[in-house]
């Protein structure tokens, strides 16, 4: 899954698991997960994640080698929000095949909303929107807010996104393997693309 912060790659990622039943692999929800257990992988990625800076490559792609040794991962996996660099993407053409780059396009004006309007359930994983998708309100007391969807640090994870990520769709472009995707509909409209996109493979 390829786009910019709040394109919604993770809401869309559930659907390809659904179809396809390989494990999503996200390199946001395993920094976070080692930042909430206090580990030395955590402390080293906090003040990058806070910033809205990308993790130095050397840890994702340590991260993303020891990921894919696991039993769950032989038959293949979905990755969101990894490959971030180019030299993420040539790390990991050494190590498997890309099959497909799904990309969700969102204009930047739409970006700063959905993500400063964006909560979670921490009992359940599952990701609401204030104005988008709003939640039931027996849970709305529990939702939280992610420390780095602020309006200061999306917009500089939107520049680290252009500056460093972007490029990375030209080159799979270039390798034919860029399959984009309208991400500015309706979640419900845009599940039903990312579903025609999978299909077709
Ligand atoms: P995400 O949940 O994908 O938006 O990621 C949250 C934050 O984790 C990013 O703003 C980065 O600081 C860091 N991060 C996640 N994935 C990567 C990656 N592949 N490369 C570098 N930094 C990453």
């Amino acid at each position: 899954m390829f786009g910019p912060p709040g394109a919604g790659k993770g809401t869309q990622a559930s659907v390809i698991v659904e179809m396809t039943g390989k494990p999503q692999v996200s390199t946001g929800d395993m920094l976070r997960d080692a930042l909430a257990k206090g580990t030395e992988l955590g402390k080293e990625a906090q003040g990058y994640m806070e910033s809205g800076l990308l993790v130095p490559d050397a840890i994702i792609i340590g991260l993303i080698s020891e990921r894919l040794q696991s039993p769950d991962a032989s038959d293949g996996v979905l990755f969101d929000g990894f490959p971030r660099t180019i030299p993420q993407a040539e790390a990991l053409a050494r190590i498997t095949d890309v099959e497909a780059v799904i990309s969700i396009e969102v204009p930047d004006d739409d970006i700063i909303d959905r993500i400063v309007g964006r909560r979670m359930d921490p009992e359940t994983g599952e990701i609401y929107h204030i104005s988008f998708k709003p939640p039931p309100s027996e849970i709305s007391h529990r939702l939280i807010q992610r420390k780095d969807d602020t309006e200061e640090t999306v917009r500089q994870r939107l520049s680290s996104y252009h500056e460093q990520t972007r490029p990375l769709g030209e080159w799979y472009q270039e390798l034919g393997l860029l399959i984009a995707v309208d991400g500015a509909g309706p979640i419900e409209e845009v599940s039903k693309s990312v579903a025609n996109a999978i299909s077709i493979l």
